[in-house]
């Protein structure tokens, strides 16, 4: 039985007056991710980690940034599409990692709801997903909290 790892990154810009999405639930903050979707970057980043590790191409294949029907969809959708064809594949999910490189606000206080999210619309248990937070420590665009970005890794299995 053959495993496949798979890498993803995405960056939004924050902005005033949008809600802010994150590993599929919506967070308290003054300002949200800007985007053709929700501009969740956490869940963007999984897609594209779940993607990459079957050799299926990128989210923007499946959901193009010019399409107007996708214009504020639910990244949540775009999570199950994307286990929607890795499952096609032949494939079923051991774990997911993640980080997401924030300023503000502070990941920790929600990150057991962002993986039991995940864990439900990913259909794995919650012990298989896990989301760290990190900030830039000032450092650049994400340091003067203009953006939010996400890592993740992912391990699938052969059915
Ligand atoms: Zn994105």
């Amino acid at each position: 039985m053959s495993s496949r790892i798979g890498i993803g990154y995405d960056i939004h810009r924050l902005k005033k007056g949008r809600p802010l999405w994150l590993g599929g639930i919506q967070l308290p903050f003054e300002q949200g991710l800007d985007g053709h979707s929700d501009a969740d970057a956490l869940l963007h980043a999984i897609i594209d980690a779940l993607l990459g590790a079957a050799a299926l191409p990128d989210i923007g294949h499946y959901f193009p940034p010019s399409d107007p029907k996708i214009k504020n969809i639910a990244s949540s959708l775009m999570l199950e599409k994307a286990l929607s064809e890795i499952t096609q594949a032949g494939y079923h999910i051991s774990n997911v990692d993640s980080v997401v490189i924030a300023e503000a606000p502070k990941i920790a206080p929600h990150r057991d709801a962002m993986r039991a999210k995940i864990a439900q619309l990913l259909k794995i248990p919650v012990s298989s997903i896990q989301i760290k937070g990190k900030t830039n420590e000032g450092l650049d665009a994400i340091g003067r909290g203009e953006a939010i970005a996400a890592e993740a890794v992912v391990l699938l299995e052969e059915k």
